[in-house]
């Protein structure tokens, strides 16, 4: 399946706990003033690769703790990202993904797309990056607004719980 991504980091250790796998997703609606990563939004841009190229990427690194799926917006990839988390839980991993939607706008959204992404992800880190909230205090974010969501307990309670970052 064709992917769309901005780069690739094999061997982060920033983006999540432990050692990842990050994919930079290609296109982001958001334009948040004060973005980092502003070439990542054109969805025309980027390079193209074959997921099977990303698995053969996971599959040589066995230190892997887990792969994230960062932006842009991997929920405009959404197909191709729900492929990789797959693939990576069935490896053992844990799956990272980073958003610019809130929680509530993407859980709005199973009813109408019950194979999503979401389904696939363990923790979500949400919501725009808001240049007057910018913080380099908390862990994985990059403002105050920004939550860690245990997917898992969300879906189970219905609302959003925030994962614990002491485990
Ligand atoms: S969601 Fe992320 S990549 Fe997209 S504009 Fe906001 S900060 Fe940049």
């Amino acid at each position: 399946m064709r992917i769309r991504v901005a780069g690739i980091s094999e061997d982060s250790i920033v983006d999540g706990p432990g050692l990842r796998l990050t994919v930079f997703l290609q296109g982001c609606p958001h334009h948040c003033k004060g973005c980092h990563n502003p070439e990542t939004w054109d969805p025309t841009g980027g390079t193209l690769m074959d997921t099977r190229d990303i698995v053969a990427m996971i599959d040589k690194n066995p230190l892997l703790d887990g792969i994230t799926l960062s932006g842009g917006e991997p929920f405009m990839q959404s197909t191709q990202c729900y492929v990789l988390a797959l693939l990576a839980h069935s490896r053992g991993l844990n799956v990272w993904c980073y958003t610019g939607y809130t929680w509530e706008t993407i859980e709005g959204t199973l009813d109408i797309c019950p194979l999503s992404l979401i389904r696939e992800v363990d923790v979500l880190v949400e919501g725009p990056f808001i240049e007057s909230q910018r913080t380099l205090e908390l862990p994985w974010r990059g403002s105050k607004n920004q939550r860690l969501i245990d997917v898992r307990k969300s879906l189970r309670e219905g609302y959003a719980v925030e994962y614990d970052t002491k485990g």
